[in-house]
């Protein structure tokens, strides 16, 4: 079948009503859940094969996330899925109000490389249990975690239901062309521009989450080597290939030398002194990722780290002393294992750094002052944050995830996944037994003033 067929297969099915039978639903889940369970080890080596993803991480960052999103989903769905009573408006005695969750239809979600298993499975998982029929298109990038991702979708579902499309630009610009109901996009900010283009032209629903330079403050308040220790864990995770990774920090100038012997200290704890070497660094995802951050490092004020080795995708842990904002380092989301350090001495400082750049995904400042800590939350925009941690917003379910202007459009996880793939249809089921006569023509001055006093009291 070509992609107009799939997608007229998957909408057909849709209007037999059979995705909105929760009981089918849950069965699709734990059918899934089951298949995952049943590859685990499969799904590591996938990981380790394409970017020497280290086991533990992918056990932490992806597998475990996606058995927890399942699990969750599978106990909530019925609660989530059902009716929602709304108190009714005493304008229109008597009725009963109701919101009714609704999937969408049939529902595009396309995934990026650096949590290719994440990426595609928690949408996925989350528009199923809304009811949804899916077209999942991961990323040509990860092809060994993309081909295990569509034998176990083959395994779980009907096409009719869910099926993966593999492919790079051409295809994904090829579904892009199609009618849906919903798009789910995660990926890097002008490719998001291009998906909203294309869902404007028929109106689609979309969800885009994107990336951006997520800043990181420092000031003279914190334990260094507790903040050093957090910082080197989240930046340097996943090989720095984390949309929600601090891009850089801008730390207090009087502990800058402090701070930087602290990280060192602590990427030495972590690594070892020969990082090449550390079963647990994750390589980048390809050569021309590796050439593209070996260009950003090309005159720059290097503290520690900066080896690169292009033909095994291995840049080290970096850290670098930054004074311009028009370095290349500072001109784009850097998405690899390099931190630039640029510092302050005012808030005029920080504001200054921060309102150079469009609102980023995440925000993060370690302090122990908390006016500083509360002004500087109330004073930026940002998708999500953490006060003295990074990342680690993404953990709960109960937070939305997601950006905002260019870091992205809408939320996921949790529940907040589930409603993101459901229209939410306001339902008014009205009485018969009682049936007040103000609203009905002829209008009067009286019916007017009664309505006044209604609207005043009840409004
Ligand atoms: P990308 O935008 O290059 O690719 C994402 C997907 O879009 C891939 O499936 C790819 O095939 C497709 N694509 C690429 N070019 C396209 C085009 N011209 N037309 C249509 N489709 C196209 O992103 P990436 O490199 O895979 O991922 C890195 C980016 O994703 C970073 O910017 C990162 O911040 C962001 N990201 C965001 C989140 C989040 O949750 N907000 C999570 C992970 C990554």
């Amino acid at each position: 079948m070509n992609i107009p067929e799939i997608i007229n297969a998957q909408k057909a099915f849709f209007k037999t009503q059979q995705t909105k039978n929760v009981a089918y639903r849950l069965q699709l889940l734990k059918a899934l859940k089951a298949e995952i369970i049943a590859n685990e080890d499969a799904i590591y080596t996938a990981l380790n094969n394409d970017f020497k993803k280290p086991k533990f991480e992918s056990f932490l960052s992806e597998y475990g996330l996606v058995i927890s999103a399942l699990n969750l989903s599978i106990k909530n769905l019925k609660k989530w899925a059902k009716p929602q009573r709304v108190k009714a408006s005493i304008l229109m005695f008597s009725s009963k109000d109701y919101i009714y969750n609704e999937p969408y239809g049939t529902v595009l979600v396309i995934g990026p490389w650096n949590y290719p298993f994440l990426l595609a499975l928690e949408p996925l998982i989350m528009a199923i249990a809304a009811g949804n029929t899916v077209i999942l298109k991961p990323s040509e990038l990860t092809i060994n975690t993309s081909n295990l991702i569509e034998k176990i979708i083959t395994k779980v579902f009907p096409e009719t239901v869910v099926k993966t499309i593999q492919g790079g630009v051409d295809t994904s610009t090829e579904l892009l062309a199609q009618r849906w109901d919903y798009i789910f996009f995660t990926g890097s900010v002008p490719v998001g521009k291009i998906v909203a283009k294309a869902a404007a032209k028929h109106l689609t629903p979309v969800t885009l989450e994107l990336g951006g330079k997520s800043p990181c403050i420092i000031d003279q308040t914190v334990n260094l080597k507790l903040t050093a220790k957090r910082i080197v864990w989240g930046k340097f995770l996943n090989g720095g290939q984390t949309c929600v990774a601090a891009d850089y920090v801008i730390v207090h100038k009087a502990i800058k030398n402090d701070f930087v012997e602290a990280l060192i200290t602590e990427i030495k704890n972590a690594y070892g002194e020969n990082v090449e070497f550390s079963e647990d660094f994750p390589r980048i995802i390809n050569e021309k990722n590796t050439k593209r951050l070996a260009n950003m490092l090309n005159g720059a004020n290097i503290l520690y780290g900066g080896n690169v080795a292009i033909n095994k995708c291995y840049v080290s842990p970096t850290l670098v002393a930054v004074n311009d904002m028009n370095t290349p380092l500072m001109k784009e989301e850097i998405f690899g294992p390099i931190l630039p350090i640029l510092t302050y001495e005012t808030e005029t400082d920080i504001e200054n750094i921060i309102w150079h750049y469009e609102k980023p995904l995440a925000f993060y400042i370690f302090s122990n002052n908390k006016t500083f800590v509360e002004n500087t939350l109330a004073k930026f925009e940002f998708g999500g944050g953490v006060v003295n941690d990074l990342l680690i917003h993404l953990a709960n379910h109960k937070l939305p995830f997601g950006g905002v202007g260019h870091s992205g459009i809408g939320a996921y996880h949790g529940k907040h996944g589930f409603d993101t793939f459901t229209h939410k249809k306001a339902i008014v089921k009205r009485g018969n037994w009682i049936d007040p006569p103000v609203r009905y023509a002829p209008y009067s001055s009286k019916k007017f003033k009664l309505l006044k006093t209604m609207f005043k009291w009840f409004g």
